[in-house]
């Protein structure tokens, strides 16, 4: 992303701007995701207040989808030929970095869009979202924005009964999306009161109530499992549940969601044998449930290759930057444990193969990574005390370290006892701790007294 000058569209003053103008799925899969977030190319202006987009150039590429489309916008003024030549290098850049297997008919054509909305919808429309949807999507959000504008429960009452088409599945999850970002900003009042209009959506809508029998059929048989698993989950146990949920999508997919890895080659051998226990209708509906269970398994097989697939793209396209240590940072809030795994795999590899140059790249991503995970340094501390047997080596150390020993050190302690202690953790662990302030303590009151 590059740092460039340009004017406010509003008050025409100069402004600097991250300015992000290809988004190539090839080089970085996430892009989409940025630019569908309408959180790219914005400016604020410091002169005048203006919160928006800024008027630029932008290519969007997606190879899968065989998907090339430019946008420029009118408010620059440029004629066509001024657009081509600013348009060019940059759709050069996509095509150069492509393979050449790769490059098909579509690459030679890109489909300007005339405004950046367009961009956008002709973008959902490859991925099977059509401007209906967005609309009745748009219905929704206005529905809810009402709701939580009324009042009083009886007002609200009316509106959902008047409205109930509209409030389906989609509109209970983005009511969920809203609470979780309402919570996760700390906004606890907000959270209690959408949470009522939440409990009057779900008793006065059929679609709520549906949601609400089927949370609690996955509470219940979450429940099962636990109790199954306190003195230890077996492949045997696991077939007598599935079996006892057989007839309850909502049970399946759960314990699926759950407990994947124990639906082995073994389990699905046990359960067969289990089946042909039975006879009849009871056995018929037993290898139906069956063969659900292999599709879901292949389901989130599926997910899971997609996300590794994704997961080598971004390594592979770091890799391939000029700077694979700045290119982490950049991407480090999208790094997963998979990231992880893929490039300690690769590391291996690199070196049986005594590919220097790949070895020393793959090493300046861990480091990045090992930098941004690394404990701050008074944890780190903590952890260095909690090793020593004694007090008085503990007390040495802090007294030799006692710059270490600061206000912000004392209330991590604090705050770690508190939580230790919340957590159940072992006594020991919490004495350990406590014992380490009381300390930190004296020390802070000798070097108080000295002072
Ligand atoms: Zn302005």
């Amino acid at each position: 992303m590059a740092k460039v000058q340009t004017s406010c569209p509003r008050c025409k003053s100069p402004v600097a701007a991250d300015v992000e103008q290809v988004f190539d799925l090839n080089q970085d899969p996430q892009a989409k995701q940025r630019l569908l977030s309408g959180q790219v190319n914005v400016i604020h202006c410091p002169n005048c207040g203006y919160d928006g987009m800024v008027g630029t150039p932008v290519i969007y590429h997606d190879p899968e989808k065989e998907l090339l489309l430019t946008f420029f916008p009118s408010e620059m003024g440029l004629p066509l030929n001024e657009q081509e030549r600013m348009i060019g290098p940059l759709i050069n850049q996509v095509v150069n970095r492509l393979p050449l297997e790769k490059r098909k008919a579509y690459i030679l054509r890109p489909q300007s869009m005339l405004t950046f909305q367009t961009m956008i919808e002709k973008i959902l429309e490859g991925d099977g979202i059509s401007r209906q949807m967005i609309d009745d999507q748009q219905k929704r959000l206005a529905l809810l924005q009402r709701l939580l504008s009324i009042p009083t429960a009886e007002s609200r009452l009316e509106v959902i009964k008047q409205e109930e088409a509209l409030i389906d599945e989609n509109f209970f999850s983005m009511f969920a999306r809203l609470m979780e970002a309402t919570m996760a900003q700390g906004d606890e009042r907000s959270a209690r009161a959408l949470a009522a209009v939440q409990q009057e959506l779900v008793e006065n809508t059929e679609v709520g109530k549906k949601i609400q029998d089927q949370s609690r059929e996955a509470q219940e048989v979450i429940k099962t499992l636990q109790e199954a698993s306190k003195d230890g989950l077996t492949r045997e146990k696991l077939v007598d549940i599935f079996i006892d949920s057989a007839d309850s999508e909502v049970r399946l997919t759960t314990l699926v969601s759950l407990i994947r890895t124990g639906l082995d080659y073994t389990f699905f051998q046990l359960l067969t044998d289990k089946i042909n226990t039975f006879e009849g209708e009871k056995k018929a509906k037993l290898e139906a449930m069956r063969e659900k269970l292999l599709g879901y398994v292949k389901e989130i097989d599926d997910q899971r290759q997609v996300q590794m697939q994704q997961t080598r793209k971004l390594l592979d396209a770091i890799l391939t930057s000029p700077n694979p240590g700045e290119a982490t940072k950049e991407h480090i809030e999208e790094l997963d444990e998979y990231f992880m795994q893929l490039v300690d795999q690769e590391l291996k590899n690199a070196r049986a193969a005594a590919d220097l140059n790949r070895i020393g790249r793959l090493q300046k991503i861990t480091a990045v990574i090992e930098e941004a995970s690394a404990p701050p340094p008074e944890i780190a501390f903590i952890e260095q005390l909690l090793e020593l047997e004694s007090y008085d080596e503990r007390m040495k150390l802090m007294q030799s370290k006692a710059e270490m020993v600061t206000p912000e050190f004392t209330q991590m302690l604090s705050g770690l006892i508190a939580q230790t202690e919340a957590q159940n953790q072992p006594d020991e662990l919490v004495n350990k701790l406590k014992e380490i302030n009381r300390i930190a303590l004296r020390i802070t009151m000798m070097s108080a007294m000295k002072k």
